[in-house]
């Protein structure tokens, strides 16, 4: 497994190869969902690469890019197990140089509503840093994470509108054994918010179990019922639950699919999101629970 800093040494590495090539983007402190995909690009390409970088345009003035929890020793430990061929880990300085001035700008409803709501810039640095390593990297499929729904949209929608030359696979959220969804920011957790995280899987629990495919309801009644879990939890604070369509990411008034169920709550300091996705076959992805899964144990 080769270790890259460079964009010039990526450049070196992607002339020897001859085959497709997997790119898995990542800011590290892997866990289980990181590496269910490294394990899908292992699985349908000939080369894969894994880039770690913890990127500061998509994070906030005031949020947390300073204390974002960071393990480069570890995370190489478990990417050696899986088969990676390269793993890019740039420096700030060498993805944004000094008088770096470009940057991909998404518009509209998509980036406006939801995280890029609350988190404003956010999508934009995103979409910048995901674009740049697409140049660099050049992969045929990338891999990206149900769990950030908006991003999978946000992403999805600058593949086919720029025309790149790439398929894109989305794969489950992993869940921890209590249904929280894996993040790297559940290291932020305390151990009794830790013990009230599980809060976002049973909101969403709810919200689903109350749906009748036989008879489409009122978005606001199904979100209600995820809004007194949530109520009925301390020190809980709700962001949003809301019902979207799957591909626009605009607000549904009924809830068919496809669609998106998202919540959004801060617990303390941390703040964490989910989302449950009702296929057009009326089957929900609710995830998997990632301790019953084969991967290597981080
Ligand atoms: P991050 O390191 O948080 O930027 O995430 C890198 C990739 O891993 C993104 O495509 C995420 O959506 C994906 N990812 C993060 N958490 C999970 C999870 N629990 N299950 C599956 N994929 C995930």
């Amino acid at each position: 497994m080769h270790i890259v800093r460079t964009v010039q040494a990526m450049r070196h590495e992607h002339e020897q190869w001859t085959g497709s090539v997997g790119l898995v983007p990542t800011m590290g402190y892997l866990h289980r969902g990181h590496l269910s995909l490294v394990e899908h690009a292992r699985a349908e390409n000939e080369h894969v690469v894994v880039s770690i970088f913890v990127n500061p345009t998509q994070f906030g003035q005031h949020e947390d890019l300073a204390s974002y929890p960071r393990d480069i020793e570890h995370d190489l430990q478990l990417l050696s197990k899986l088969g990676v061929d390269v793993v890019f880990l740039p420096t700030v300085d060498e993805m944004y140089p000094s008088g770096f001035t470009t940057y991909v700008t998404p518009e509209g409803p998509l980036v406006e509503q939801g995280e890029g709501a609350i988190r404003p810039g956010h999508f934009r640095g995103v979409a910048t840093v995901v674009l740049k390593l697409f140049l660099i990297i050049q992969p045929q499929r990338v891999y990206f994470g149900q769990k950030d729904a908006q991003q999978v949209v946000v992403i999805r929608r600058m593949i086919e509108d720029l025309n790149l030359p790439i398929t894109m696979q989305t794969l489950p959220t992993i869940r921890e054994a209590d249904g929280l969804a894996m993040s790297s920011r559940n290291s932020y957790l305390t151990s009794i918010e830790r013990a009230r995280a599980p809060v976002l899987y049973r909101a969403l629990s709810a919200a689903m179990d109350t749906f009748d495919p036989q008879h489409p309801a009122n978005a606001q009644d199904i979100i209600q019922a995820a809004r007194e879990i949530v109520d009925s939890m301390p020190d809980i604070r709700l962001e949003y639950i809301e019902i979207r369509d799957y591909n626009t990411f605009l607000p549904l008034q009924t809830l068919r699919p496809p669609a998106l169920l998202l919540i959004a709550v801060r617990i303390g300091k941390t703040r964490l999101i989910d989302n449950f996705v009702l296929h057009t076959d009326g089957r929900w992805d609710t995830g998997l629970i990632g301790d019953q899964l084969s991967h290597a144990n981080p």
